[in-house]
């Protein structure tokens, strides 16, 4: 949910004229000093942050291969990345007219496989920031040194990385190029917004392949109130006390998890989640199992997330391997009496 605020500069934004190319260098430089790196640009979301990237990675600032895109012939076009990095958002690449060229395995990746990876047509090297939990991925450390070593930039998809609210200065302090991230997740900025920091060079070419533009990223608008939005929620998240935002979330958690250890069947344990798919992992869970009385009458994790979904108020919630997953990032204070009262009524009704 976005704060008043949030909404309050939108409104401002509206009620005026302004010439968009200046403003997304105007807040982009304010968005970079707030965030300690060279450069920033609003975008229209982490995926069409992920197009923007790729294009200034292949084309750079030429204006005849800006206008060719998504036409890559004579451009440098791959994208290496590690097997185990693959996911549904990377098709933003290919949007952009990228190649993904994978390396690795699903157990592994050596660094002598990504410099053996890198030649005369990447692009880029990119980094799926969840990934990063998995024992197969090679650390970013790694990534950057190999990559750099050839004069190849990193882009590091961390679109769900926050909190922790470190990590908007953690990846380009570490050295990645150019990172994304989602302005419509836990920085509750306008939901169609997104936040590119980074290099210098390679943000200003990124503004030059998106909107007001006329380049491979014009269909990814960001409109000038959004623009303003984003600037306010970054700055109301820099404020923020995130420490009481996790003794919230934990406090929720520890009820939730207390409530239903109380309902027969039901197998209840608190903690964090190791895998990917389940950002941000800093967030504490409810993780529920079924029993087999429970599972006799069909009552299983896929089905609570059905049923929960079905309710009224709607209750979003995960199932992975038999595991109901409860997530309280998005619950206001007290919303998790929802959760432990429709998961009594599906686990014991009548109860
Ligand atoms: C959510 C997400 C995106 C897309 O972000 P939008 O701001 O919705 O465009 C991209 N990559 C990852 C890893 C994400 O989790």
């Amino acid at each position: 949910m976005v704060a008043p605020e949030v909404m309050e500069a939108m409104e401002e934004a509206a009620s005026g004229f302004v010439d968009l190319d200046r403003l997304l260098i105007e807040s982009g430089r304010h968005l970079a000093g707030l965030l300690e790196c060279e450069a920033a640009l609003v975008t229209a979301g982490a995926a069409a942050g992920l197009s923007l990237a790729a294009a200034a990675c292949m084309a750079g600032t030429d204006p005849a291969r800006i206008a060719a895109l998504p036409d890559t012939r004579g451009l440098r076009d791959e994208f290496v990345i590690p097997r185990t990095h693959r996911n549904p958002y990377d098709q933003a690449i290919r949007t952009a007219g990228g190649r993904m060229v994978e390396i690795g395995s699903a157990i592994d990746t050596s660094p002598w496989e990504l410099k053996a990876a890198l030649g005369e047509d990447t692009a880029a090297v990119l980094f799926f920031a969840q990934s990063a939990l998995l024992e197969a991925s090679p650390p970013l450390r790694t990534v950057l040194e190999v990559a750099h070593g050839r004069g190849i930039p990193v882009i590091v998809d961390a679109a769900a990385e926050l909190p922790p609210a470190d990590n908007l200065r953690r990846f380009t302090g570490e050295g990645a190029d150019l990172v994304l991230f989602s302005g419509g997740k836990d920085l509750r900025g306008p939901q169609g917004t997104g936040l590119m920091l980074g290099r210098e060079d390679l943000v200003s070419a990124a503004r030059l392949h998106g909107p007001p533009h006329h380049a491979v990223g014009r269909p990814m608008k960001v409109d000038k109130e959004s623009v303003m939005g984003l600037v306010r929620a970054v700055e109301l998240y820099l404020e923020e006390d995130h420490g009481e935002r996790k003794r919230v979330w934990e406090g929720q958690v520890e009820r939730i998890g207390r409530a239903l250890s109380a309902v027969e069947g039901l197998g209840v344990e608190t903690g964090h989640p190791v895998q990917p798919y389940c950002q941000p992992a800093v967030i504490p869970r409810v993780f529920i199992s079924f029993g087999p009385g429970l599972r006799q009458r069909g009552l299983n994790a896929a089905e609570a997330v059905r049923l929960l979904r079905s309710g009224d108020p709607p209750v979003a919630a995960m199932s992975r391997r038999g595991v109901l997953h409860i997530n309280p990032h998005m619950l206001e204070p007290g919303e998790e009496e929802i959760i432990i009262h429709r998961l009594r009524e599906i686990a014991a009704p009548g109860k």
